[in-house]
């Protein structure tokens, strides 16, 4: 699944494809994707426009038009741009089509139906429910060890869970966030206000060095939207991972075979032996 690696390589491969490029027809094939507006609607809002920047926030895809509107794009679990020449046959699953202006097409294919592509003007960006409560993004100058500290020290939430939550942490989805956990040695269940102020910093670094050499190895997903039927998952970096989707294997520190459980839906892998589970402190017993 996207996470911001896998959406940052995915807005840098059609940053130079699509900037200056203008849209000339589009054919929506699954009305859905581009709900609550129409099919007919959407397209008479792109059509004629041209693509000025491709951006990110979090997990959304910004895709900024020359008519004051910008394309918001969310890739959920398999959403996937595909740049091809108009006669190459399209995979199964696509949902949208445009034709641009140099003889290639940009097609929108989602295996899963999960996606979400919306038409909206572009100086109302920030005020959309989708975007105004996200957290700073990780990789700039807000998300501070400081902000993380603050964001954590505030909730008894299970530390994993806030680390997934978008309004704590933009970005961060069901992989980094293990593998970050796990590379600070905290158990994913632990209530974020219970992790001690160092380990927070650690965290903190350890987010942002797992997300950079993540966009610069190519994610674990395979963005190259030239790639028509190329795998979507399981590109080099995935193999970099060191304890998520690895259950039953040993770890890679202390050998003891990775445990996955069940948190708030999602599964969560970590090392029962570098991980360990510590024991609520309360005021009472920490006494000392
Ligand atoms: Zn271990």
């Amino acid at each position: 699944m996207p996470e911001l690696p896998e959406v940052e390589g995915v807005a840098r491969a059609l940053q130079p494809r699509l900037c200056g490029r203008r849209i000339l027809t589009v054919q929506i094939t699954r009305p859905r994707l581009v709900a609550p507006q129409t099919a007919a609607a959407f397209a008479a809002g792109v059509e004629g426009a041209t693509f000025t920047d491709v951006g990110r926030r979090g997990k959304y895809l910004l895709l900024h038009l020359d008519n004051a509107y910008t394309l918001l794009v969310h890739l959920r679990m398999a959403g996937r741009f595909l740049y091809v020449m108009p006669c190459d046959p399209l995979p199964k699953f696509v949902h949208a089509i445009f034709d641009l202006d140099n003889d290639r097409r940009l097609a929108f294919q989602d295996q899963r139906h999960f996606a979400v592509m919306r038409l909206v003007r572009t100086d109302e960006l920030n005020q959309l429910k989708e975007l105004r409560n996200l957290a700073p993004e990780p990789l700039g100058p807000a998300f501070t060890p400081a902000y993380l500290q603050q964001v954590l020290a505030a909730t008894r939430r299970p530390v994993k869970e806030v680390l997934l939550d978008q309004r704590c942490v933009a970005g961060l989805g069901n992989i980094y966030a293990a593998e970050a956990l796990f590379a600070v040695g905290v158990n994913p269940k632990t209530r974020a206000n219970n992790i001690p102020k160092a380990k927070v910093k650690r965290l903190w670094a350890v987010i942002r060095m797992l997300l950079e050499s993540a966009i610069e190895a190519g994610s674990t997903i395979d963005v190259n939207p030239e790639s028509i039927a190329g795998q979507y998952f399981g590109a080099a970096y995935a193999e970099a991972l060191l304890v998520y989707d690895r259950e039953g294997k040993p770890c890679v520190r202390c050998e003891t075979p990775i445990v996955r459980i069940r948190q708030g839906q999602r599964s969560t892998y970590f090392c029962p032996q570098c991980q360990p589970q510590r024991h609520a402190r309360s005021g009472r017993q920490s006494g000392r």
